[in-house]
């Protein structure tokens, strides 16, 4: 397949749909989105700042054809869109371009579906997962992040020779992952005031969070087999952001040499709605982008053809006194996922290279995202260069880490000429002080 043709089930950017909210400009969910996520314990497509339960469309009637209760109506009432992403390709495809006529201005369905319609509305309490995720690994793919970290943790050798060879990853935890608008509770764990130490036991004093996208997968590898790098796209079912918070004293003592633990599984935060790869088929960019110095990867990663996702991606921070007064957030950082050094394709392939079995389900993240510049460093870490270039937040207070009280605030969206903005909403988490005295 040519690396930017359109596919059969793009939909129409000239389409536009009778939901109003659906067509404002800033919109992070036209009618060519239709992400998906769970509500109320049921499967449900986002449509502006409305979103629709399936099975309530099912019952009204709503779909027509050759979509059956059989084919796919099981999997709209589970509390998770495992079932919903495992259905055939086909049926999917199918399923989004009802989902497109059903919302397109004119059609014959408002009449039935309007009613139907739920407000997303705020609400300062945790949303949904969108997936039972079995398994989630954390990648480490932005040659900028890492050069970055590495810098400052091994001055003399912040590149490690693999890196340009093998997409760097460790396993996550899948327990701890929540949904956006869950409190982050500050983490105990051992630090040390030297390098080599002694340590000792409190609450993290370096607290940071990280930039990410992550992908879920919706088609399955059996064990013992692998995903060509070539076909890696197919498997993946969509996108969402990921805050994969940091405790960096913790991991500083810690992560050598089996690499990050504790540091990171207390929390990691994921945004509640899917945006399908269909709809992102349109801000796919050539990549990644390797000079002439860069090692050629090795066969079963090598993808002429490949791609990046052109996604801008934005890391807001407002303290308890900011939200008091009703200032606005403060923007901390702007890149771009196009900014990575290897493609979800090959972190994909790469992972199932082993005959390491992707399910269903399971989340894969991209690693911090950091461009060249300053403003797009994707955590504080690299923001504020290990606390030595604090920043000055809208109320006039400065940040090195994060303190308690201050809420996150990731988005994402991708925008292009003669194309709606496609989004990804929000994923949001407030620091909690951390729970009892030292001796818990
Ligand atoms: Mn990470």
């Amino acid at each position: 397949m040519s690396s930017c043709a359109p596919r059969a089930d793009a939909i129409d950017p000239l389409l536009r749909s009778w939901v109003e909210s659906a067509c404002e400009p800033q919109s992070d969910f036209p009618i060519q989105n239709l992400a998906y996520g769970i509500r109320e314990g049921a499967v449900a497509v986002r449509i502006g700042e409305k979103y629709l339960r399936l099975k309530d469309a099912l019952d009204a009637r709503a779909f027509s054809g050759g979509l059956t209760v059989a084919d796919w109506g099981s999997s709209l009432t589970s509390p998770s869109l495992n079932a919903f992403a495992a259905l055939p390709a086909s049926v999917r495809s199918e399923v989004r371009q009802q989902l497109a006529a059903i919302f397109a201005n004119g059609s014959a369905a408002r009449a039935k579906i309007e009613p139907l319609l739920c407000s997303v509305g705020a609400s300062d309490r945790p949303e949904q997962l969108p997936f039972q995720v079995g398994d989630y690994s954390d990648f480490y793919a932005s040659l900028h992040h890492a050069t970055n970290v590495g810098s400052m943790f091994r001055p003399t050798n912040p590149l490690l020779p693999n890196w340009k060879h093998v997409p760097i990853g460790y396993h996550g935890r899948a327990s701890s992952l929540v949904p956006s608008r869950t409190a982050i509770v500050r983490p105990h764990g051992q630090t040390v005031a030297h390098d080599d130490g002694p340590p000792s036991f409190g609450p993290s004093k370096l607290m940071d969070y990280e930039l990410e996208v992550g992908f879920f997968v919706g088609t399955e590898n059996a064990l013992g087999s692998t995903i060509p790098v070539t076909q890696a796209w197919d498997h993946i079912f969509g996108f969402a952001l990921v805050n994969d918070w940091s405790a960096r004293d913790i991991q500083k003592w810690e992560y050598q040499p089996l690499g990050p633990f504790l540091a990171k599984n207390f929390a990691t935060t994921v945004s509640s709605w899917v945006v399908t790869r269909e709809a992102l088929e349109p801000f796919r960019i050539a990549g990644p982008p390797r000079t002439a110095e860069d090692p050629k990867p090795l066969p079963y990663l090598d993808d002429p053809n490949g791609w990046n996702l052109d996604v801008t991606l934005e890391v807001l921070i407002s303290s308890e006194k900011m939200r008091a007064d009703g200032m606005v957030p403060s923007l901390i950082s702007r890149g771009s996922l196009g900014d990575m050094f290897w493609t979800p394709a090959q972190m994909l392939a790469h992972h199932a290279s082993n005959g390491c079995n992707m399910q269903v389900g399971d989340l894969l993240a991209s690693g911090t995202v950091s461009g060249t510049t300053k403003e797009s460093r994707g955590c504080l870490l690299e923001r504020t260069w290990r606390g030595t270039e604090p920043l000055t937040l809208g109320d006039g207070t400065e940040r090195r880490f994060l303190q308690d009280g201050d809420e996150v605030i990731m988005r994402g969206y991708c925008e292009k000429a003669g194309h709606p903005r496609i989004g990804f909403g929000e994923c949001r988490g407030t620091v909690q002080p951390a729970r009892g005295g030292s001796t818990r």
